[in-house]
């Protein structure tokens, strides 16, 4: 049987596929640049980019020629041995974000429980068993895995699946009195999103960063920053901290990390850096050929191509074009994001509409909420890709 239409292929997905998401009515095909095509040979802007991973756009010949030759001479090997890509990723990663190691993993989510992992043993060494607690914030989303849930400090993550891991607290986002007030020697890490990202793309402020940076120096605590959305290059920076100028202990990265291909890591510096030993944590994909090859072309092409320094031009294009939209079209409310993570909040809860509208427009386009739309296009958009996407935009508003 032949399956192409999207009836067909929906049928399928509605038949066998576990219901977990609420997919777009589409079926795509192949993808170039920023462009993706369905199995009817439309074409759409992708703002998407898989959630903020293709930052090399669809089918980046750098890419694919890495992933193809890693492909043909090794692709997995289990962490009994070492290889070549692994080992370099590891210093280049160490070089952009400023920590001392790496650990890999395949998801934000194993980033996140090797950040939590990190900080238990730490904080253990440090103050004892009862020193295990790690501060989260309101709106946050470290991943579904039960640490990353337990971490997020949202009821809808967690309800159907409660009990939660213990030893999270959570706090409201940006308040450093309330973060003072809860250090009282059994908390072991702060960790938080440099940028909020599934809560909506709310920017921590830089006071925020900087008091926290202090608070955990004086009070010897792990500050982790979750630079799984916002990191490598997204926001102008390689990492989204570089804006307040915070360094963090640990990092965990993803997302866009592999362009496409599946890898995530943890970084760490100082004593956090040191404090897994072996047997203690591992995966066995962590770190392949292929997927640490496929990182490698991501971080080149970014240097190669001065993709961070057109996130940043073009990112503050978008922004002010679309700030200057909310003064066009009632239903906009404000800008927020730095460099090409953006959101744009709406007055009224008509973000999923928005997006369902773009669609036969040949836009894709995300709501993180009913009132926030976001936009987070592969890194090598130009301005007239932009204002390309851009006009769909308003034409949909226009229609709204
Ligand atoms: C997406 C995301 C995660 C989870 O990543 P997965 O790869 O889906 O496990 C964790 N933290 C942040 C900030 C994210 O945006």
């Amino acid at each position: 049987m032949s399956v192409g239409t999207v009836d067909q292929v929906a049928e399928l997905d509605r038949l066998y596929v576990m219901n977990t998401y609420n997919r777009q009515p589409l079926v795509l095909d192949r993808g170039e640049g920023v462009y993706v095509w369905d199995t009817d040979g439309k074409r759409y802007m992708d703002w998407v980019a898989g959630i903020a991973v293709d930052v090399l756009g669809h089918s980046h010949p750098a890419w694919v020629q890495a992933v193809r030759e890693q492909a043909g001479k090794l692709a997995h090997t289990s962490n009994h041995y070492v290889t070549r890509p692994m080992a370099e990723l590891a210093r280049e990663l160490v070089e952009i974000t400023g920590m001392d190691k790496v650990f890999y993993c395949n998801t934000g989510a194993e980033a996140n429980e090797a950040a939590i992992k990190i900080a238990r043993k730490w904080g253990r060494g440090k103050r004892g068993d009862e020193c295990y607690r790690i501060i989260t914030f309101d709106k946050s989303f470290h991943g579904r895995t039960f640490g990353g849930m337990s971490a997020t400090a949202q009821e809808k993550y967690q309800k159907p699946f409660l009990p939660m891991v213990p030893g999270f607290l959570h706090l409201p986002f940006d308040d450093i009195e309330a973060v003072r007030a809860a250090l009282d020697g059994t908390v072991c890490a702060v960790m938080l999103e440099t940028i909020q990202g599934e809560g909506g793309v709310r920017p921590a402020s830089k006071e925020f960063l900087h008091e926290l940076r202090q608070v955990c120096d004086d009070r010897e605590v792990l500050l982790v920053l979750d630079e799984v959305q916002c990191g490598m290059g997204r926001t102008g920076k390689w990492m989204a901290y570089e804006h307040s100028g915070v360094v963090p202990d640990i990092v965990p990265l993803a997302k866009a990390l592999g362009g496409g291909f599946p890898i995530g890591a943890c970084l760490a510096r100082g004593e956090a850096a040191t404090t897994i030993q072996p047997g203690e944590h591992g995966s066995t994909y962590a770190g392949g050929p292929l997927a640490t090859s496929a990182a490698l072309a991501v971080i080149r092409t970014i240097r190669e191509e001065g993709l961070i320094e057109n996130a940043s031009v073009i990112g503050e294009f978008m922004q002010s074009e679309l700030r200057a939209m909310c003064s066009e079209f009632p239903a906009l409310d404000h800008v927020r994001g730095i460099g090409l993570m953006i959101g744009v909040e709406l007055k009224q809860p008509i973000a999923r509409e928005i997006v369902k509208k773009a669609l036969p427009k040949c836009l894709l386009l995300n709501a993180t909420s009913e009132t926030v739309l976001r936009i987070v296009p592969p890194l090598i958009i130009d301005r007239k890709q932009a204002l390309e996407g851009l006009a769909i935009l308003r034409n949909v508003l226009a229609e709204s």
